[in-house]
């Protein structure tokens, strides 16, 4: 009985995706728990990266070479799109004005909970060290909008804090981690003094990284397929 149940519940949900007739019940009657799939990427997914351990740290941001463009970034912005991939792929946005289509189908949805799954996670990816670390290891740190903006604020105040990413002799940045969830707030203060930052380590090309994540997925026809009511 609560079997039937559960598939009639799932098959209303596939018939109200548009082209209801092209998709396939993969999942047989089991209902996709996006905390779950959040969850595993979560872990799967920050465990090279580096992360706040504590309230207040002290990393450097270490310039990196974009060998394809033949220059010099402090950083990459990273968009990705969780829910909208029918397998729950991960889909690179190609950008709202670059007309991603996950994207528009995205910004037609009124749901809260489905706007949620579809709009991209935006992160700026930046080659950090951590300066408690005693080996000086480079690290990626996957930032927020907020730290990413208060740290580059530092950087291209070029007259109070002229070459800040120069390892020899730049600017080390205390950030802060403050409340949790929709609470948190973050901050970043330049320190006093200059300093040279010995690292260790490798520091990554994140242009070429991201490359190789490239997808040759049909974003037409994910768009096409995502619940829109
Ligand atoms: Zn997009």
């Amino acid at each position: 009985m609560a079997r039937a149940k559960k598939n009639a519940k799932a098959k209303s949900k596939s018939s109200a995706r548009k082209g209801g007739a092209t998709t396939v019940d993969v999942i047989d009657g089991e209902d996709v728990d996006y905390g779950d799939i959040a969850g595993d990427y979560k872990q799967d997914n920050t465990g090279n990266f580096w992360k706040f351990t504590k309230p207040k740290h002290k990393i450097r941001v270490l310039p990196f070479r974009d060998v394809a463009a033949g220059r010099v970034r402090a950083y990459l912005k990273e968009a990705k799109h969780f829910g909208a991939h029918p397998d729950h792929k991960l889909l690179n946005c190609i950008g709202k004005d670059a007309g991603c289509p996950i994207c528009r189908v995205a910004n037609t949805v009124t749901d809260k909970k489905l706007q949620k799954e579809y709009r991209p996670s935006v992160k700026y990816l930046m080659n950090i060290v951590d300066m408690d670390d005693p080996e000086r290891k480079v690290q990626l740190y996957r930032a927020p909008k907020a730290i990413w903006s208060k740290v580059m604020d530092i950087v291209l105040d070029t007259e109070e804090y002229p070459d800040a990413l120069d390892p020899a002799d730049g600017i080390d940045f205390n950030i802060t981690k403050e409340g949790e969830g929709f609470n948190t707030s973050y901050g970043a203060q330049p320190a006093m003094k200059r300093s040279a930052c010995n690292f260790t380590g490798t520091i990554v090309d994140l242009v070429a990284r991201d490359a190789s994540f490239e997808d040759d997925a049909d974003y037409e026809q994910i768009a096409s397929e995502m619940v829109t009511g």
